[in-house]
């Protein structure tokens, strides 16, 4: 009987994390939700959860190229280090990730983006990851510059989406910085 309720908790605890905030602050934020949607990436063996959030609904949103550009930059980086199936530890963390696409005032805001580590005033954005700040654990953000060419935000997303795949396949500590650079000239 124990056993029912433990998994009755589990399974509502993560049903109620599915499709919210990955931080607590940005509930009150003007943020529109766009969708969740489920993001099969073949070769890394895994099905991501993944809710685009943003505050500029004029903007197509880059759902539109997410899986794409998830299963380019795994096979990218798969290509250049073991990981995944091909590691020693097997498959990759599968944590669930939260996209914001944001207009420059948000994304460049002090106030909304507390968490990043801001090296100095006049530093400008394009796109960030975070899995070390959000409110809920297995949870990874990328935040993305939304009023910026198609193509630009494409590069960007390869750009984050490698430093994802870094964190949940490599682990190290590091964010892969070299690799998420390689990524971007992937379109
Ligand atoms: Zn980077």
């Amino acid at each position: 009987m124990k056993k029912f309720l433990v998994l009755f908790l589990y399974l509502f605890s993560t049903q109620s994390i599915a499709g919210s905030h990955a931080y607590s602050a940005w509930r009150q934020h003007s943020f529109r939700k766009v969708d969740t949607e489920t993001v099969r990436v073949a070769n890394a063996r895994l099905s991501l959860n993944v809710t685009f959030f943003t505050d500029t609904p004029s903007t197509r949103s880059v759902e539109m190229y997410f899986d794409e550009v998830a299963e380019a930059t795994y096979n990218l980086l798969a290509s250049k280090i073991a990981i995944g199936p091909a590691s020693r530890s097997g498959r990759c963390y599968n944590w669930r990730i939260v996209v914001y696409e944001m207009n420059q005032w948000n994304i460049n805001s002090r106030n909304v983006m507390y968490w990043y580590p801001w090296r100095n005033q006049s530093q400008r954005l394009y796109g960030a990851y975070d899995s070390n700040h959000t409110t809920s654990s297995s949870t990874a953000v990328i935040v993305l510059r939304s009023d910026i060419s198609n193509l630009e935000r494409k590069r960007t997303l390869a750009h984050e989406l490698t430093h994802y795949w870094y964190d949940m396949c490599v682990a190290d500590g590091n964010p892969g910085e070299r690799y998420a650079e390689a990524a971007e000239s992937l379109f």
